[in-house]
């Protein structure tokens, strides 16, 4: 069957489509990237594996005109994969929040609409987005099965006591004030996808999945579930990222906000786009800029990277704490599946918590799937491609086909 996956941002949008035989039998017929959606001239790249890619600058007022765009393309004669837009079966979804409603992926109707846009408080940013992105395929291809895949909907099986901040309850009951955690189909995706290939009962393990890239987040698996992630009400914490904060003392919010006189919309642009790597090393939010940085001598690029290094190891070493031993440590995402430097730095010293990494099979692993500790190492530590856009593409198969 052919499925159309979406992921709609406030101003652009990306799109796959797959010819998908079964989970593991599928072929990528066409992807692209909608940009600069509302601005008075907006462009779509279109990318067909074999072919050049295709480039378009005009107009793209809404998120109903940037669909309209893609859908034509993608039944154009000349550039298009597609005879018509029938032979669409399904359309997957990635949506940002599904608050406390969605423990899995769902077929959208009615009813999870309206829970979405509850949502929208949440993830103020993504969820409008995700919802005009959906509409527009209603609008334009009406009658076609849809799917939402959460970014959240893995995290809903941490215990209460892991999801809780110790704030006053009451913001808890009023605003649903806890942590949610992000990143849920690559944890989910590539933890699977580790015990596949390097036999782990998923459903007999304990995994930790360090998502490493411009947002970065870990998180701790039990038995498939997953029990704590770094990321919390906002994706905003946890590790130092390319420009997020990661996790600060709120006092240093309060204090920051009176000394220099800052808005909220100030001091949101600084913890979000002014923080991480880029404000500590006032180079680059970019790993390899870094690593050029460091070893041209540039001690804030260093001392920005040490840093990320060191947070992703405490977060390993509670993770351990938390599930009381770990089975396998799997590294995705930009930096995790390409930087060696990290990994390296990360697991380094950690023997005594059964960590011993073949540095040459790390050297080695850059974007593929691949085992880089010692036989003797107790703990397993992999590196694992995320395809998030296949999880949605799965998902919406799976649930559309069901009888
Ligand atoms: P993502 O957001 O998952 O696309 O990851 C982007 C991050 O991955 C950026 O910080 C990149 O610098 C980093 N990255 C990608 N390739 C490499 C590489 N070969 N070595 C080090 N970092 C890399």
């Amino acid at each position: 069957m052919i499925v159309l996956v979406l992921n709609c941002g406030s101003s652009s949008l990306k799109y796959q489509v797959l010819d998908m035989r079964s989970n593991t039998d599928y072929t990528l017929l066409a992807k692209g990237l909608v940009e600069r959606i509302g601005e008075k001239v907006g462009d779509l790249t279109h990318k067909v594996p074999g072919r050049d890619n295709y480039h378009i600058e005009k107009p793209i007022a809404d998120h109903t005109v940037g669909i309209k765009s893609v859908l034509d393309i993608l039944t154009d004669k000349e550039h298009g994969v597609l005879s018509a837009l029938s032979d669409i079966n399904a359309v997957g979804h990635r949506v940002a929040h599904g608050g406390e409603f969605f423990f899995d992926s769902v077929v959208i109707d009615k009813g999870v609409i309206e829970k979405i846009e509850k949502c929208c408080e949440l993830a103020p940013l993504h969820n409008p987005a995700n919802l005009l992105g959906i509409k527009a395929v209603e609008t334009l291809m009406p009658g076609t099965p849809q799917v939402a895949v959460f970014d959240t909907s893995f995290h809903q099986t941490m215990p209460k006591y892991a999801y809780m901040y110790a704030i006053p309850y009451q913001y808890y009951e009023k605003y649903k004030i806890r942590r949610y955690g992000f990143h849920g189909t690559s944890h989910k995706y590539v933890s699977r996808k580790a015990c596949e290939l390097f036999g782990t009962d998923f459903n007999n393990s304990k995994i930790i999945t360090c998502h490493l890239g411009n947002g970065s987040s870990i998180t701790a698996i039990k038995d498939g579930k997953s029990v704590d992630t770094s990321m919390g009400f906002t994706p905003v914490e946890g590790l130092p990222m390319g420009t997020r904060s990661g996790n600060v003392d709120a006092g240093i919010i309060m204090y920051l906000m009176e000394k220099e006189g800052l808005s909220m919309n100030e001091i949101n642009k600084i913890l979000n786009k002014k923080s991480g790597l880029i404000g500590i090393s006032e180079l680059s939010s970019d790993n390899r800029d870094l690593d050029a940085g460091r070893e041209s001598g540039n001690e804030k690029a260093a001392l920005a990277q040490k840093m990320l290094w060191y947070t992703i190891k405490k977060y390993i070493g509670g993770y351990i704490a938390a599930l009381n031993g770990v089975d396998m440590i799997v590294f995705t995402g930009g930096i995790g599946e390409n930087s060696n430097t990290t990994r390296e730095n990360v697991l380094s010293d950690m023997e005594a918590l059964g960590i011993v990494l073949d540095k040459d099979l790390n050297n080695q692993a850059r974007g593929k799937d691949m085992l880089i500790s010692k036989p003797e190492s107790k703990v397993k530590v992999a590196v694992v491609t995320t395809d998030e856009e296949l999880v949605i593409a799965r998902d919406t198969m799976n649930l559309t086909t069901k009888k």
